[in-house]
């Protein structure tokens, strides 16, 4: 089928939620993708920060083939080993002493709210509330959308879980003021994503976990976007020094694959007891195959240190580019995700970026977000970048 078949066809099928572009990509190869029309394109966006190794990685493609021939599904009646072993594996490496896992991140942060709700009412008499940020994204369920403070996102959903309040993001005084005696969390992203790319100041997170502990709260870190090494350390919150109580994974944990994953203490994961929680799917033996591979693999020697110095590479450019072009606002980021906040729609820039054979991704309307591959060569950088200056350029200029 070319790409103009399989448009036609998922038109005539699908619910018209996404806003598309004309193409279906059909193979990948670490940062290359190809079109159903043979079209090769450079890979800035790795599926929405998800195939963070880069696609078709040997590894997490072998454990994906190994564990397809074993078995597919066997039901959270029983245990599984690739289960065990990635818990084994998210509990070394992280805060966390347990791990559940479910199947997407809105699903990880449901599990989170529920957890938290649960230590709230049976440790610390009845508190429910949990505080999130304006321009925060927790995730399209009920819960999580509640959690997500964007109207956009909220419009004609009404009315909202109860239970949630929103603060400014960033702002510490303002989550300070906005605690009262029902509030049991706060919920934030390390960086927020969908929100624009937003970095919060330096030392937000760590007055965050001070807070939590000053009011006995818990902190639950959403690393949906941020997990798994985008940031330039396998968990963002590594680079303010602290540790959460609860956090949330998917995205790029499977390597491509549905997973997602809530990790927490004890003290707090054992708020969630037999028959409190659940899914059919959530641990599949072939996502958590992938998902120990995908650890494994960024446990490598030097691929996060690659990582930041790759995202230094575009942090140079970028600001380089600022200062040159006044249609670009704001350039922010941290490792590789990156984002460009200009002064216009971003949709035409990346529409034209894909016509030159780049992928790259449009957020809150004026922000063009970059989210290469942790493994991009330091050409194929330079090569992406190079496009995003031509395109800005002729934008300033006032073509496309
Ligand atoms: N949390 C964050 C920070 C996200 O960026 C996303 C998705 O973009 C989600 C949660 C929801 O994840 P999913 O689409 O897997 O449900």
């Amino acid at each position: 089928m070319t790409n103009a078949d399989i448009l036609a066809l998922s038109d005539a099928t699908q619910l018209g939620v996404y806003a598309r572009y004309p193409v279906a990509f059909v193979r990948g190869e670490g940062a290359r993708v190809w079109d159903a029309d043979g079209k090769e394109y450079l890979d800035f966006f790795c599926g929405l920060a998800v195939t963070n190794l880069g696609h078709h990685h040997p590894g997490v493609t072998a454990a994906i083939h190994a564990q397809v021939d074993r078995v597919l599904h066997t039901s959270n009646v029983y245990y599984n080993e690739p289960a065990a072993r990635l818990g084994q594996l998210l509990t070394e490496r992280s805060f966390a002493d347990r791990v559940f896992f479910s199947n997407s991140g809105a699903e990880a942060n449901e599990a989170a709210i529920k957890c938290v709700r649960r230590y709230g009412a049976n440790v610390l008499g009845g508190r429910y509330e949990i505080l999130t940020a304006f321009g925060s994204f927790h995730g399209r369920t009920m819960a999580t959308l509640s959690a997500t403070a964007q109207e956009k996102h909220q419009a004609g959903f009404q009315p909202m879980l109860q239970g949630f309040r929103y603060v400014p993001f960033g702002d510490l005084e303002a989550m300070r003021a906005a605690v009262r005696p029902e509030t049991v969390a706060i919920l934030v992203e390390p960086i927020q994503g969908e929100g624009g790319v937003h970095v919060p100041p330096d030392g937000y997170l760590r007055g965050l976990r001070d807070l939590c502990d000053e009011r006995d709260l818990l902190l639950m870190l959403d690393e949906v976007q941020t997990g798994i090494g985008r940031t330039g350390r396998l968990f963002a919150y590594e680079h303010d020094g602290i540790a959460p109580d609860v956090m949330t994974l998917a995205k790029a944990l499977g390597g491509g694959l549905p997973i997602g994953a809530m990790l927490a203490t004890d003290r707090v994961a054992a708020a969630l007891t037999r028959g409190t929680h659940g899914s059919t799917f959530g641990g599949n033996p072939v996502s958590c195959a992938a998902g120990v591979a995908v650890l494994e693999a960024l446990g490598a020697e030097g691929l996060l240190d690659h990582c930041r110095r790759q995202g230094e590479r575009v942090r140079e450019r970028l600001e380089a580019l600022r200062r040159r072009l006044p249609l670009i606002r704001d350039v922010r980021g941290r490792g590789l995700i990156w984002g460009i906040e200009i002064d216009r729609e971003a949709r035409p820039l990346v529409a034209a970026a894909l016509e030159r054979g780049l992928v790259i991704n449009v957020t809150a309307e004026r922000v063009v977000r970059l989210l290469p591959p942790l493994t991009i060569a330091a050409e194929e950088i330079d090569r992406g970048l190079d496009v995003v200056e031509d395109l800005f350029e002729s934008a300033a200029r006032g073509g496309a």
